[in-house]
Formats: structure tokens, C-alpha cells, sequence
């Protein structure tokens, strides 16, 4: 028997992890990023086979790892870890450099960086897990960093679909209400990839709809705020 909602109790970080492939470059939020070993310094990475980052990675064999400072803006979420470097640039909007092994680091909302070279990987079903020798790294801020806790706790978001620790909605009710106070519960849909509520009550006035307004009767090109899925994704709760 699994009871899922033992796999929240396990502790993790929120990190960056890009690289770079014949000058297509790739990046997504990861929190499954780990030391292995202290010498050599290894690194390891967990990335779903349906992310574009795992074909760059694996041809490029090379990655860089930001670790995110705790606050941050939303919209850093948002583009690097639900949309899709496919037909999105990601790093228009962040600052982020080239770096020593020639694949970018983003330096935005990051208090330390690490490039890694691939030593080798294992094919773990869905995800391949990456093991990365450290070549370079740098601390760049005292910050509080980023843990999984606070981004739940805080940005209300659960794991989007290709995430490790992605759990089907339909096994994590008791958990998933543990994240919304109970008087929200009522009449709220949820996005089934991002956790983000909408609430008819409330409205979302910030990007025109009023208050009161019932899920039914959003547009039909109404989209997540803040993974931009469509209203196909949304659950009444
Ligand atoms: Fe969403």
C-alpha cells in the first residue's frame, strides 16, 4: 500500500536547472536537485523525459543548477517551471550569463550557482536522473533560499505534472485541502496542474473579472494565472 501523502513529508529545495544545445536553450524549476558526493563534488538532478531540458542535457552533457532565494516573483514560476522552452524563451526576462562550461546560468532571484558535467544517468522510468561532476560553482548572496515547504506554503502551487513528486489530484484530496483554509472549499475550482484556486467570491480583478463571477461563466479563453492552463485543467473542488 502507498499512502501518498506520506511522499509530503520528504524535504526538498526549489532550484533552476538549464542548459544549452546548439544554441537552443533550456530551463525549468526543479526540486529534486542533491549533493551525491563531496570528492568529487556531484550534483544529481531529476528531469522528466517529457521536458525539452532532458534531450538538451542529455545531448549537451552539461548543466547548470541556481538555487533560488525565497522570495521571488511569481512569474519566475511561472514561465520557467509551466511553460515549455519549446516555443517560449524563458530567459528573456531574467538576468543570466553564459557560463564557464558555455551553457547559461540564470542569475536571477539565484544566491548560488553550480556547473556541472555529466558523469552518467539513470533511466528511472519517467524521469532520468543526472549525475553532474561540479566544475565551477559561486555563492552570490546570503539570502534565505527557496524550500519546497515555502513554495507550497506560500505560492499555494502544487508539483506541475512533470515534477518528481507530481501526485494525480484524485490521490491527494486530503492533502491537496490541507493547502486551501476550509472556507474556500465551498464552490472553488483548482487547477489540476498547478494548484492555483480560483474562487468565484473573489474574482480575479487584477485581470478583469469581478467578483462574483461564477466559474461557468469565465470565457472560454479564460487561462490559469499562474500556469496559464486552460479551463479544461480546472476541478470543482
Ligand atoms: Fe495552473
Amino acid at each position: 500500500m502507498i499512502e501518498f501523502k506520506a511522499f509530503h513529508a520528504l524535504s526538498y529545495g526549489v532550484y533552476l536547472v538549464c542548459s544549452e544545445y546548439e544554441g537552443k536553450k533550456s530551463g525549468y524549476v526543479a526540486n529534486t536537485g542533491f549533493q551525491v558526493t563531496s570528492n568529487p563534488s556531484v550534483l544529481a538532478i531529476s528531469c522528466s523525459k517529457k521536458n525539452y531540458s532532458c534531450d538538451i542535457i542529455s545531448k549537451r552533457g552539461v548543466f547548470s543548477l541556481s538555487v533560488l532565494r525565497r522570495d521571488l516573483p511569481v512569474s519566475l514560476i511561472q514561465d520557467f517551471g509551466f511553460r515549455s522552452s519549446r516555443d517560449f524563451d524563458k530567459f528573456s526576462n531574467y538576468s543570466h550569463k553564459t557560463g564557464q562550461l558555455g551553457v547559461p546560468v540564470v542569475t536571477d532571484c539565484a544566491v548560488a550557482f553550480f556547473e556541472c558535467n555529466v558523469l552518467n544517468s539513470v533511466d528511472c522510468g519517467s524521469h532520468i536522473l543526472f549525475f553532474g561532476e561540479v566544475a565551477h560553482s559561486e555563492k552570490l548572496s546570503a539570502e534565505p533560499v527557496l524550500t519546497y515547504d515555502y513554495y507550497h506554503e506560500h505560492y499555494k502551487m502544487l508539483s506541475p505534472e512533470n515534477a518528481p513528486t507530481f501526485i494525480p489530484p484524485e490521490l491527494l484530496s486530503v492533502s491537496r485541502k490541507e493547502l486551501i483554509s476550509p472556507s474556500e472549499l465551498a464552490s472553488e475550482y483548482i487547477c489540476i496542474l498547478c494548484g492555483y484556486t480560483y474562487n468565484p467570491e473573489l474574482g480575479e480583478p487584477e485581470n478583469g473579472i469581478p467578483p462574483g463571477t461564477p466559474f461557468d461563466a469565465l470565457p472560454e479563453d479564460y487561462i490559469c494565472p499562474i500556469c496559464r492552463a486552460s479551463k479544461e485543467y480546472f476541478r470543482e473542488i
